[in-house]
This record gives structure tokens, C-alpha cells and sequence, in this order.
């Protein structure tokens, strides 16, 4: 038992790391999904859309041959929407609310027919929007996710001048570097970050790190006013006897390597544990599988019934092949040579509710022990709360603390997304950097006086 790269061929790789849900073939097929939509008045796929879409609107659009005014009206809501079209979690937002569900028929594919119009829009860059003539306001955002981004594009259509510092050499956040690869490419996550900023307006500054190569002190003396789209940090510890031995690696530098090197270059083992059951743990879980991994086992210490994960993530893992252990709660990494060789679980029991509204879990003392060669930790994500409190900004371990428009406790300075929510999805970053760009707007009219 070892950590291997290269376990599988390389079209062996390609395939099992191509797209999960692949486009329409042509674009009749298109027609007529956009067809079956009956357009519903006050429609609830809409009101469950965190940024708004006027979905009917812009299926209505596909369905009368104006791809253009599609793609509009979706950006209009969502500068994401290509993104978000193949990486939201659909089935517990717009498709989990299409009224088809109470009929008893399959929901519209509203993602594939975003995906259909935005796709077009980011390969043949459409320019659907024009910026306002530039009103010599600056702004710095930190962060080039999903939050800063949309936040960007929403204050460089009203003539702000922004500059973008990321820490990273591409742009994207997550979506680039955290987001399975069978859901979005880098490639695309690269084209997608050139249309938004090809309207102008828009610098963004790589490998600038804020508390290492900025300051907040020194961007703020710098811009009229600072939005922060910092996101959360590492994966939480597990805070168990042999966390520090070979092979027990984080979710996110996993799936970090995993998005920034050939895949056959990612080692992961013949056996291995996933700790957490939320969308992380699903995608470390099923990419292990994919690159050729023998047994991978979920262990989550609650039931079913509390999983943070989708019903569609979690038979995602199982169509993949992934053991799913209930109740089950990592006690002891035993290693051998320096090396995870048993991972010594603790059976589980639910108590009364906790803090979170859901039943605790509680140890039974009995336990057991999974043969490992790989633990992969995907039990949450920790807030950068040394870089927030040493910058004087409110939060709570770690969380920013803002207020409706996204202002934080520091005069001009704003926040958003996971730096503030502690992690959630992509669509509602985007939403986040939307309002806090309304925010900022109004600030800097109250400052300047227009
Ligand atoms: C493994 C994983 C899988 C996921 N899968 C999905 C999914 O399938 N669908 C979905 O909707 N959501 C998914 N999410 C959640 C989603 O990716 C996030 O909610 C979303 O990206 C948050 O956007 P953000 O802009 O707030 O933060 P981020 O995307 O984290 O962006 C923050 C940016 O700030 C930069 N940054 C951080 N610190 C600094 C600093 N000090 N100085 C300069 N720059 C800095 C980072 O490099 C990054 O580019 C997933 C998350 C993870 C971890």
C-alpha cells in the first residue's frame, strides 16, 4: 500500500475527469428544453436563484432564437453565470424549485441552457455590456473569486476604476483552484475571468498577497474605499493523534495539486479516508476514485438525514464507488514508518440537537480501524482570522462581521462572500460582491458628494 501518481492511463484520466454534465449536442436540442418551460408567473426558480435570474426570461429568450439577449439577461444578474452554470448545486436551487418537480417530471435543465447561452457568449466574446466613462474613483479588491470579481464588474460599469490584488497567479478563486475538475476546466475558468474584465476598467494584480506584500493601511490611503473577497483559508484540523504522519493531507491542497498539475501527477493511495461529508469531501472523495484510488471511504459522524452534502453529491460518490460510513468519527491515525497505515474510528450516536438545529453526535466508545494509506481531511474550512484581527477588522474566529451594504467596521472598508459567510457557494459570493458594489457605491456618492 503506497502513494502512487500515474495509477491510471492518461485517456483513462481524461475520460474519468471530463465533463460530469456535458453540453447540449446541438442546438436543437436546446429548442426544445427551452420549449417545455412554461414560463410560470412569479416564477420560483427565480426566487430560489441567490443572485436573481429572471430564468423563464432568458429560456424564453433561447426558445425564440435570441442567444444574445439570453446571455444578457443572465450576466445582467449573474457576471458568473457561465461558472455558476456548471458548478451550482442546482438540485437545492433554481431545478430543485421548477414546478415540474410537483408533476412529477424531470425539472428544465436550467443549467445546461445557461451553460448554453453563456458558453457562446465567453467563446465568441459577446460584448453585452459598456462601462460608464471612467469618474476617477478607485477602488482595491482583494481577492479575485467569485466575490471580487463580481464585485468588479459591478463597480467598473458605473465608471470606477478598480484594481484587483490577488495572491494567486490566476484569477478565479475557487473555481479555479478548489471546484472538481470534472465540473469546470481551467481553461474555461480562465476565459470566464478575461470576459469579465474585458469590459474595462479592471487590473488585476497577481502575486500580491495582503498582510505579505499589501496592507490594508496602505491600500486604503491608496483607493477611495477597499472590498475584501479573501474567502476562507485551510481545511480545519482534526485534532487527533497522528495528524502529522505521511499521508494524511488536507482536502483543499489536495484538490489545490489537483487543479494545478497534470493529473497524472497527483499521488493519492490504495485506501483512502475522507473525514467530512459537505461538498469538499465529496470531491476529494470521488477525484481520489477518479485517479485510480482502490477503496475510498466517507466516514461522517452523523446520519444521512444531517449531511451538509446534496442528495445528487452523495450519489455522485456512490455511482463513483466510494464507501459511505455513517456515525463514524476519526479517533487515531496509527502510523508505520512515519507513514497513516489504520485509521482507528469511534462509532457514533445522535444526542440532542446542538447549536447548529441538528442531533449531535455522540461517542458510543466502541470503536473500529480502517486499513489507510491516505486520510484526507475535509471537515470544514477555517476563516483567515489572524490576517482579519491583525488588520483591526471586526469578526468573529475569523468571519468579517458586516453590515446590509457590506461595510465592515473600518471606514471604507467592505466585505463578502466566504470571507464573511465561512463558506458557501460560488452563486452566493457572486451575489455578495453585487451588494457590496451597491454598498460601496453608496459610499462613495456620501464622500464625494456625486
Ligand atoms: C473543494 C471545494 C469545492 C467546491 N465546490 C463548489 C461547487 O461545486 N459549487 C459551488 O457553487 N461552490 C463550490 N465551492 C464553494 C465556492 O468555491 C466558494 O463559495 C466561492 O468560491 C467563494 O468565493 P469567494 O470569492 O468568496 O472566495 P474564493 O473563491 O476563495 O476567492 C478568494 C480569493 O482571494 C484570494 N486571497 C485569499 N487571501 C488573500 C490575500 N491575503 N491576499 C490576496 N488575495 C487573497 C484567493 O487566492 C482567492 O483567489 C467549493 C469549495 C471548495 C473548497
Amino acid at each position: 500500500m503506497s502513494i502512487q501518481n500515474s495509477r491510471l492511463s492518461s485517456e483513462d484520466l481524461e475520460k474519468n475527469f471530463s465533463d460530469l454534465h456535458p453540453p447540449f449536442d446541438h442546438p436543437e436540442g436546446a429548442l426544445l428544453e427551452a420549449n417545455r418551460c412554461i414560463n410560470c408567473f412569479d416564477a420560483p426558480c427565480t426566487k430560489l436563484c441567490p443572485t436573481s435570474i429572471q430564468i423563464p426570461l432568458f429560456i424564453k429568450q433561447i426558445a425564440s432564437g435570441n442567444l444574445k439577449g439570453s446571455a444578457h439577461t443572465i450576466f445582467s444578474s449573474n457576471i458568473m453565470g457561465g461558472g455558476c452554470s456548471k458548478v451550482c448545486p442546482v438540485e437545492k436551487l433554481c431545478e430543485g424549485a421548477c414546478v415540474y418537480n410537483l408533476l412529477e417530471e424531470t425539472p428544465i435543465a436550467i443549467a445546461k441552457l445557461q451553460r448554453y447561452a453563456t458558453e457562446k457568449a465567453i467563446d465568441e466574446q459577446w460584448k453585452l455590456f459598456t462601462r460608464k466613462p471612467s469618474n476617477g474613483k478607485k477602488v482595491a479588491i482583494v481577492g479575485a473569486g467569485p466575490a471580487g470579481l463580481s464585485c468588479a464588474h459591478s463597480l467598473s460599469l458605473e465608471g470606477v476604476d478598480v484594481t484587483v490584488f490577488e495572491k494567486e497567479a490566476k484569477g478565479g478563486g475557487l473555481m479555479t483552484y478548489g471546484v472538481a475538475a470534472y465540473k469546470v476546466t481551467p481553461e474555461f475558468c480562465e476565459a470566464e475571468v478575461k470576459y469579465i474584465t474585458s469590459i474595462g476598467g479592471i487590473e488585476i494584480k497577481y502575486n500580491q498577497e495582503l498582510g505579505k506584500t499589501i496592507h490594508l493601511d496602505e491600500l486604503r490611503k491608496k483607493h477611495d474605499a477597499v472590498f475584501l473577497g479573501i474567502g476562507v483559508g485551510i481545511a480545519r484540523g482534526l485534532q487527533i493523534p497522528g495528524e502529522e504522519l505521511q499521508g494524511v493531507e488536507d482536502a483543499i491542497s489536495f484538490i489545490y495539486n489537483l487543479r494545478t498539475s497534470d493529473y497524472s501527477k497527483v499521488g493519492v493511495g490504495d485506501n483512502v479516508a475522507v473525514i467530512g461529508m459537505g461538498m469538499t469531501a465529496i470531491d476529494a472523495a470521488t477525484q481520489s476514485k477518479r485517479l485510480g484510488a482502490k477503496e475510498v471511504t466517507l466516514l461522517y459522524r452523523r446520519t444521512e438525514q444531517e449531511k451538509p452534502c446534496t442528495d445528487v453529491e452523495l450519489e455522485l460518490a456512490r455511482l463513483d464507488g466510494c464507501n459511505i460510513l455513517w456515525l463514524s468519527a476519526p479517533k487515531e491515525i496509527i502510523g508505520e514508518n512515519g507513514k497513516a497505515k489504520k485509521l482507528v474510528c469511534s462509532k457514533m450516536k445522535l444526542g440532542a440537537p446542538d447549536a447548529s438545529g441538528r442531533k449531535s453526535p455522540v461517542d458510543t466508545g466502541e470503536t473500529f480501524e480502517l486499513e489507510v494509506d491516505m486520510v484526507i481531511k475535509a471537515a470544514g474550512q477555517i476563516p483567515f482570522e489572524d490576517l482579519v484581527t491583525k488588520s483591526a477588522i471586526e469578526n468573529k474566529e475569523g468571519k468579517i462581521k458586516i453590515d446590509k451594504s457590506g461595510k465592515t467596521n473600518i471606514p471604507g472598508v467592505f466585505s463578502g462572500g466566504d470571507a464573511v459567510n465561512g463558506g458557501k457557494e460560488v452563486v452566493d459570493a457572486v451575489q455578495a460582491g453585487k451588494d457590496a458594489a451597491e454598498g460601496i457605491l453608496e459610499y462613495l456618492k456620501k464622500q464625494t458628494g456625486k
